[in-house]
């Protein structure tokens, strides 16, 4: 092939055929609201962990969404049940108590 001085990066386009989704579907049956999250992004906006960690509600959400359980729990690991992510969300999900059903299903100590 002809080198033009440049190479296209990978895809990282997610094919949810192939993505694992059985374990985010036991999440939605302990706390159903999940569904509603419209990534606003309000919680991760008001998260003060999410300062010095990174820490995102979001982000959590949105890759647990997509069966890639490694890097979501990487975003939820720094959080202090604080609940200001749960005042602020404009779906109303109890965003600190949808952070423990997380922890619980997916064996986050
Ligand atoms: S504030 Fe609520 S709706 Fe917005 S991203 Fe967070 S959980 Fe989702
Ligand atoms: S409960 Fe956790 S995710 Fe929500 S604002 Fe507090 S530290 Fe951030």
């Amino acid at each position: 092939m002809a080198d033009f001085g440049y190479s296209l990066t990978p895809s990282s386009r997610i094919d949810l055929n192939k993505a694992d989704r059985e374990t985010f579907g036991k999440l939605v049956k302990l706390e159903p609201d999940v569904l509603k999250c419209m990534a606003c992004g309000s919680c991760t906006a008001s998260c003060t962990a999410g300062v010095y960690t990174r820490t995102s509600i979001r982000s959590a959400i949105l890759y647990l969404q997509n069966g890639r359980e490694k890097e979501a729990l990487e975003f939820i690991k720094g959080c202090m049940l604080c609940g200001k992510c749960t005042i602020v969300c404009p779906r109303a999900i109890n965003t600190r108590q949808l952070v423990l059903s997380i922890c619980k299903i997916y064996n986050l100590k």
